[in-house]
């Protein structure tokens, strides 16, 4: 097989959740310039719109929340019967919450943890069922540097990545005797507004993320991007169950 053929997505069709804006953009970019056709979901369809004439002919959206988990089968079928059979799913639709854990409301919590854990859940079930029926296909989960050690003030956040990751483990070992492979990506500190909203503008804390960030600088989303083009290639057809971090050495330790 040639360098090209093994990184090349000629092909194949992926869905990014959350692929309007922030690193699922990012995502369904590269995996378009690696030659994949893309549909992208999110809550907004303006932004929606304006990322598809951005990313080209090969890419498609459909406007979704991912907590309302009941549209979630309608959603895969659509796809499958409308556009083509999903090979490539990336699970990157997530939302913070930053607040001191003795303030995060039951509301608060269940909020975070249904759209990062249990709406990653019940998508992947669902577009695994269709892989292991094909014996094909590649699933990404994207966690986060929150999902390897403790941060203060996001606990919800935290327990649902971590969830996200344990969930990794699990399916690995259940997914892959059919070939259908499941790796996280745990991106460290990503220039996008969702992490531009959690440093609050306060140059102090944007400061001390790069003192724990050991190459000393911020990550940028299509970084997270390649990470899963490879992922989602020939080139990892043997790399299942691996949570692999996008940080700058953020995780070594600092
Ligand atoms: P952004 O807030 O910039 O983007 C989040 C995306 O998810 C948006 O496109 C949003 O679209 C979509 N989304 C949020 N909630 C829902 C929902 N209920 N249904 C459907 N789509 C939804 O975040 P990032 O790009 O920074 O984050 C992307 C992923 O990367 C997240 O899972 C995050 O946890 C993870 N991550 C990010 C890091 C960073 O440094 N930025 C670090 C570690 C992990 P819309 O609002 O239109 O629905």
């Amino acid at each position: 097989m040639s360098f090209e053929n093994t990184f090349s997505l000629n092909g194949k069709l992926a869905l990014v959740t959350g692929g309007g804006s922030g690193i699922g953009f990012n995502i369904a970019q590269c995996l378009v310039w690696a030659g994949a056709e893309v549909v992208i979901t999110g809550r907004r369809e303006s932004v929606l719109q304006e990322a598809v004439s951005l990313l080209g002919d090969k890419a498609h959206y459909l406007v979704n929340d991912v907590t309302d988990l009941k549209s979630i089968p309608a959603l895969i079928e659509d796809i499958e019967s409308q556009i083509g059979e999903i090979d490539i799913l990336v699970n990157n639709a997530g939302i913070n919450m930053k607040k001191h854990a003795i303030e995060v409301t039951d509301e608060d919590f269940d909020k975070v943890v249904q759209t990062n854990l249990h709406a990653v859940f019940s998508i992947t079930r669902e577009v695994g069922k269709k892989m292991i029926a094909r014996k094909r296909g590649s699933i990404i989960m994207i966690t986060s540097m929150a999902a390897l050690y403790g941060i203060d003030r996001v606990v919800a956040y935290t327990a649902s990545k971590s969830a996200v990751g344990g969930m990794v483990n699990a399916l690995a070992t259940e997914f892959s005797p059919y070939n259908v492979r499941i790796n996280a990506i745990a991106p460290g500190f990503i220039e996008t507004p969702m992490m531009l909203t959690a440093m609050n503008g306060d140059p102090a804390r944007r400061d001390k993320a790069m003192d724990r960030t050991p190459m000393g600088i911020w990550g940028k989303p299509d970084d997270v991007g390649w990470a899963a083009v490879f992922l989602a290639s020939e080139a990892a057809k043997f790399i299942t169950g691996v949570s692999l971090p996008v940080d700058g050495g953020n995780s070594i330790g600092f």
